[in-house]
């Protein structure tokens, strides 16, 4: 006999709990009917949100496949195994870690394994394109460790490697931090590598937002280069909200003890799941298409932006994203950020290099392609999604009421009609 599967039942749910059974269809309208340009959201399968919403939630399995705290794992094992095995060979990687809640938790797992309070971090500093989890003042990362930041030229706007090695050699890090939240250009992972060699650190690579292109082999992999790298599996990769981490061998076992149990309890089985079935379609030339895509899609966004005077910081992309300098059309990352999404365009605001403006202002925004890609767009929907920001930006009030609001809104409906998201399943 076979077990009939317990899935998703959303007629019992709307029984039971109307209110958060609407949240749940009201989320999936909303997404729907309008542009998602966040550079870190994406749109997970419907073979991941399955793997998301099973029983495997209910299992404690603290520990490892093989070495649980707990009996009745044998199943949920066979789903870290594959996770794990998949993910090494996604990365070519020695060794990966697939326990990690969130990217945050990964890297707590990197300070946990290599430094001790007080010791000393070098990385990007937050408002050059960081991270909070990068030795902020308001994170762990800043209260418990001596965080030195390094940020991008004033010419360039590109990480600033002369910078880089000044601070190495005047401050002998433990960890050297490579990555972060708003970084358009590729990093070179080869001048790290070589600068940690030569001052004795370690070199970690927090590649939470582009590790999705290296899944798809549509740019360099840090993996070759770096001791450890982190990252979400939410971002361009496509998969359930969560973080994993692959290091090399030596490595391997200070960073399981530090998931696990320094940083962390039980992992989430039914992620861990989810996570594999994530792996898996990375490893498809679908996926890879498509991170290729989503770098071209965002090179013709950046590059029509550009030209109606929203000018890309560092000239344009290599990546997923761009950050863009509002000076020249006077308007506000808040502004922008108000305005488009009075006209159905989902984005925000972002600081620029050398921001003269507070973070919760800003002059920039950040636009990513890695969601509309998804829907199956292309190059010149770019073209026409660069003009809607425009119109919605400079002759939008914020409000949905203003003329331009209400026609940019008209020609994004036009859009997701022909690119719906989720198109298949009428539930997800
Ligand atoms: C998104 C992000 C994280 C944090 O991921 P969470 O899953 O939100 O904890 C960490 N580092 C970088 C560079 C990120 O962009």
């Amino acid at each position: 006999m076979t077990t009939p599967f317990y899935g998703p039942d959303y007629s019992e749910l709307q029984q039971f709990d109307p209110e958060i059974a609407d949240v749940l269809v009201d989320e999936l309208e909303r997404i729907r009917g309008g542009l998602q340009l966040i550079a870190s959201e994406n749109m997970s399968s419907p073979s991941v949100i399955t793997a998301l919403g099973s029983t495997l939630t209910n299992k404690y399995a603290e520990g490892y496949p093989g070495r649980r705290y707990y009996g009745g794992c044998e199943v949920v094992d066979v789903a870290e195994n594959l996770a794990i095995e998949r993910c090494k060979a996604l990365f070519d990687a020695d060794h990966a870690n697939v326990q990690p809640h969130s990217g945050a938790s990964a890297n707590q797992a990197v300070y946990g394994a290599f430094m001790k309070p007080g010791e000393t971090l070098l990385a990007m500093a937050l408002p050059m394109g960081g991270h909070l989890t990068h030795g902020t003042k308001v994170s762990f990362s800043g209260k418990w460790f001596d965080a030195v930041h390094y940020g991008v030229d004033k010419e360039t706007e590109n990480i600033d490697y002369d910078e880089v090695e000044r601070l190495a050699k005047e401050h002998r890090p433990k960890v050297i931090c490579a990555g972060g939240s708003a970084i358009p250009r590729l990093i070179d992972f080869e001048f790290f590598r070589n600068l940690a060699d030569e001052v004795g650190a370690i070199f970690w690579v927090d590649a939470a937002h582009f590790i999705g292109l290296v899944a798809g082999k549509a740019i360099p992999s840090p993996v070759p280069y770096a001791d450890v790298v982190t990252f979400t599996t939410h971002k361009v990769l496509r998969g359930p909200r969560s973080g994993a981490l692959v290091c090399r061998e030596e490595h391997a076992k200070a960073l399981d003890k530090a998931v696990f149990p320094m940083m962390q309890g039980g992992p989430q089985m039914h992620t861990v799941a989810a996570k594999a079935v994530n792996f898996k379609e990375c490893a498809s030339p679908e996926y890879a298409d498509y991170a290729k895509q989503v770098i071209a899609n965002a090179q013709q966004l950046a590059t029509s932006l550009g030209d109606k005077g929203i000018r890309p910081t560092t000239g344009g992309t290599d990546t997923h994203l761009s950050l863009h300098d509002l000076q020249g059309i006077g308007v506000t990352g808040a502004e922008a950020e108000e305005r488009a999404d009075a006209a159905g365009i989902v984005l925000n605001k972002n600081a620029i290099p050398f921001d003269p403006q507070k973070p919760n202002v800003a002059s920039g925004i950040r636009v990513g392609a890695p969601c509309v890609t998804t829907q199956g767009m292309g190059t010149e929907e770019m073209k026409t999604i660069a003009e809607l920001i425009h119109t919605a930006i400079t002759e939008g009030d914020g409000t949905r009421e203003h003329p331009a609001a209400v026609k940019v809104r008209g020609e994004v409906t036009d859009l997701v009609t022909r690119f719906p998201a989720y198109p298949h399943s009428a539930q997800v």
